[in-house]
């Protein structure tokens, strides 16, 4: 496989910045582009032509030979699942870490609202990255930060999009006994640019600032929908923006429509993410609050794996049929996607009818929603 660097196409950098990190003669920028997305700029002034750009880079991606088990988890404190994603599990390796003195990697949303990457050295400061960041996070220097702390001799778990981790293998050049690597199942990440533009057409509209955003919560008072909250405490749902995201591929990174960490063959220590189609795979085991989808993918993680599972409820599930229904292959950027951005860059969309245009692009066609109703209507009857 070539590199972005041979083929100048978006959709072969995830963004990882890796390359930048370790051209040996500081020449590589990130640089945002017109979407909102991270890529590399070579200053060919400053270029000696050594190709380590091309032969470092996390988007050419190798198979892991190891046999992958995965399992069907929830975490065995309530409290801790319900103040997660799916069930629990980053709580459970951020506490493992944290009791050996070690330091936890994760996404928080920082007081702008702009998801980034940062570290916490407790189980308290562990709690703001809880919760998924439906958004690409800036990445904020954690890779020298984790080598640092490795070279600390401190115990170090870094979660981010397969993407990410791969990048800090790379940049790190070695794997060490302290580092445990956790990979998000992840099948897109949107344009921070957009997110922006998006809370502050709400601000616009409702006259205050958005304190909070919850890209997917466990309250009930919001049928469990994604919701913002203003600072006078009321509350918005966002559908229209996971639409976008996850429904329907309108806002998303180029390199997502054809990520090379899209399978079963997991690449980090651990994978997490949501076990899809439990009331399929394994209807015993669902109680409607979440479960997740653990995958252990190499010899350390089950070493692990045996340390922590007396902290779990978890039950083995064959790693096919436990894809089957979850992110396994790539998602057909959105038709209207193209048009959208040059709208965003041309200024057609802008911070006062995003919300509009987002509606818009993610309202389902009308002979969908009578197809819909009809299966409906039939399944009732068929009952
Ligand atoms: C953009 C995105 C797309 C996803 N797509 C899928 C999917 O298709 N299928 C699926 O099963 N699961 C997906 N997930 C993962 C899922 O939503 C949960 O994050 C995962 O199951 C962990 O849940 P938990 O209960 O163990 O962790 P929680 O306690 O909720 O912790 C959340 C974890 O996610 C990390 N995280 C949060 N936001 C981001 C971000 N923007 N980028 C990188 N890491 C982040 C945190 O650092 C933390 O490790 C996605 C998550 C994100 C952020
Ligand atoms: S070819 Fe070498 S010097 Fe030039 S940008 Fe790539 S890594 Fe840097
Ligand atoms: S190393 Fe990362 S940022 Fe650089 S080209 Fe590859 S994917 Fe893009
Ligand atoms: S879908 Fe793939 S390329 Fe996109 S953020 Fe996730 S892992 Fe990275």
């Amino acid at each position: 496989m070539k590199s972005y660097f041979d083929t100048h196409k978006k959709e072969d950098c995830n963004g990882c910045g890796t390359c930048s990190l370790l051209c040996p003669v500081n020449a590589i920028k990130m640089v945002e582009d017109e979407e909102g997305f991270l890529y590399p700029k070579i200053n060919e002034k400053k270029c000696i032509k050594c190709n380590k750009c091309r032969n470092v880079c996390s988007n050419i991606v190798e198979k892991n030979n190891y046999t992958i088990k995965a399992y069907a988890a929830k975490n065995k404190d309530e409290e801790k699942r319900k103040n997660s994603t799916s069930g629990g599990m980053f709580k459970i390796l951020a506490e493992y870490i944290i009791n050996k003195k070690g330091i936890v990697f994760g996404v928080k949303l920082n007081e702008d609202l702009v998801a980034i990457h940062d570290y916490g050295e407790t189980i308290e400061e562990c709690k703001k990255f809880s919760f998924s960041k439906y958004v690409r996070s800036d990445l904020n220097g954690a890779y020298e930060k984790v080598k640092k702390f490795l070279n600390q001799d401190r115990y170090v778990l870094f979660t981010g999009t397969p993407c990410q981790v791969q990048g800090l293998r790379i940049f790190l050049g070695k794997d060490s006994e302290k580092l445990i690597l956790c990979e998000i199942i992840c099948h897109a990440n949107p344009s921070p640019k957009v997110l922006k533009m998006y809370i502050k057409n709400h601000e616009n509209i409702s006259k205050q600032k958005v304190k909070q955003i919850y890209f997917r919560s466990k309250d009930k008072e919001m049928d469990n929908s994604a919701y913002i909250e203003f600072e006078d405490g009321t509350k918005k749902k966002i559908q229209e923006y996971i639409t976008a995201f996850s429904g329907n591929q309108l806002i998303n990174r180029p390199s997502c429509y054809h990520c090379q960490f899209v399978d079963e063959n997991r690449k980090a220590d651990f994978t997490i993410g949501d076990l899809w189609g439990i009331e399929k795979i394994l209807p015993e085991f669902n109680d409607n609050k979440g479960i997740s989808l653990l995958t252990v993918n190499t010899e350390k993680a089950e070493k692990i794996f045996d340390e922590i599972k007396d902290m779990l409820d978890y039950k083995e599930v064959n790693l096919k049929e436990a894809f089957r229904y979850n992110h396994h292959s790539n998602l057909s950027k959105n038709k209207h996607r193209d048009k959208f951005f040059l709208n965003i860059s041309n200024g057609k969309i802008n911070e006062n009818n995003i919300i509009k245009y987002l509606e818009k692009y993610t309202r389902r066609p009308l002979h969908s929603k009578v197809l819909g109703k009809i299966k409906r209507i039939l399944k009732r009857i068929l009952k």
